[in-house]
């Protein structure tokens, strides 16, 4: 209700967001970690980097909040959030100064840019911490061989003052698609080893990748010297995605897939032919679409489309029997033919959100967020 006592619409499309949901997930990672000896850097950038995400990763004991993108990283810091941040993109040449001031710790895998990071510490006064990456064959950031990145780590340790070596990570099943096997924590163990021995002490951080790292240590064959992960995408979407976490492990089960829920208005409702009736041509993202004749069913129209949430096969209804058929940049129709439930021009319909389109939703504008159970 306004001042003048009339009823005030949510404004809609409204993401609705979960915080107890998302915390009983982030403290269940956090958990599985813990009792394999691994501390877990919770990533932030799904949620264009949410501080209320952040604060809730902190309280169920992540120890770094980690984020691609150093605005996001910054906005957590300043909604209070205590524990190291983690650069995890490789920083841009240009952002160096903003990346030692705010965060704690970064990815590097490129001499150049480490001379430029540690310049850019010395000149503001800090020392910035460092995790040398190693690619192990997914093709994105690091070293690619093993004597080059301990050379490196040499370097870094007698010549970069400002900057401490604080230890070696790797990424793996993202572009290359390369799975984080037991051979392949091995493989990081072994670097982490000769760099040890090249540099003549103990690194304090061995970085074993993403969500996709944890198939290891659910297998209880995660290497002992592994001890970081940085975890994202199982934390927010749980089991809804499950090639893109954990390759269908039932052990994600256990997890929310409704930290995030999409609200969106329904504008129209009617019974309809299937198939388009005329010279076909051309959807309105231009591609030539196949469409299958199921006869007339019932449809419904909603108020949010592509521009809002990208990929229809990212948004999955929550009432049974719904489908989403098709849909352009600012309408979604759902097919609700098999629906106990009908729907009428105004109802709300509930949709889950995988990865893509939670990573969109909460950067648009035109979506409302609304955050339930912060603690
Ligand atoms: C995005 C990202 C992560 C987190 O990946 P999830 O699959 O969301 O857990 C971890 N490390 C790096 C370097 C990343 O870019």
């Amino acid at each position: 209700m306004n001042e003048k006592g009339t009823i005030m619409a949510k404004k809609r499309p409204t993401l609705i967001v979960n915080h107890e949901n998302l915390r009983h997930n982030m403290s269940t990672v956090v958990g599985w970690c813990r009792d394999a000896g691994i501390d877990v850097a919770g990533v932030i950038k799904v949620t264009t980097g949410m501080a209320s995400a952040a604060l809730d990763y902190e309280s169920c004991g992540a120890k770094w909040i980690a984020s691609s993108r150093i605005e996001q990283l910054e906005r957590a810091r300043e909604a209070g959030v205590k524990i190291p941040l983690l650069m995890i993109r490789v920083p841009m040449l240009s952002e160096l100064d903003e990346v030692v001031k705010i965060c704690d710790y970064s990815l590097q895998s490129s001499v150049d840019t480490l001379k430029a990071i540690n310049e850019a510490a010395a000149r503001n006064g800090r020392v910035h911490n460092v995790i040398l990456m190693a690619d192990l064959g997914d093709l994105r950031e690091g070293f690619f061989e093993k004597e080059e990145l301990a050379d490196v780590a040499v370097y870094v340790e007698k010549n970069l003052d400002s900057l401490h070596l604080a230890g070696i990570g790797t990424n793996l099943g993202c572009v290359g698609s390369v799975k984080p096997t037991k051979e392949k924590m091995d493989m990081l163990a072994d670097w982490a080893e000769a760099v040890e021995e090249a540099i003549g002490r103990p690194l304090e951080i061995v970085s074993g990748g993403a969500t996709s790292s944890l198939m290891p240590l659910f297998d209880g064959v995660m290497n002992p010297k592994v001890n970081m992960l940085r975890i994202g995408a199982v934390a927010y979407i749980g089991p809804l995605e499950d090639l893109r976490t954990c390759y269908g492990r039932k052990e994600v089960e256990v997890l929310s897939d409704e930290c995030f829920i999409l609200e969106a208005e329904v504008i129209e409702t009617n019974t309809k032919p299937t198939h388009p009736i005329g010279e076909l041509g051309v959807d309105a993202s231009g591609k030539v679409v196949k469409y299958v004749d199921r006869g007339r069913r019932r449809r419904a129209i909603l108020a949010v489309g592509r521009a809002d949430y990208g990929d229809i096969d990212d948004i999955v209804p929550v009432l049974e029997g719904a489908e989403v058929a098709m849909a352009s940049g600012d309408h979604t129709i759902l097919d609700i033919e098999d629906c106990k439930e009908q729907l009428r021009v105004g109802d709300i319909v509930r949709l889950k959100v995988k990865y893509s389109a939670l990573m969109r939703l909460t950067a648009s504008e035109n979506i409302t967020i609304e955050e339930i159970n912060r603690q």
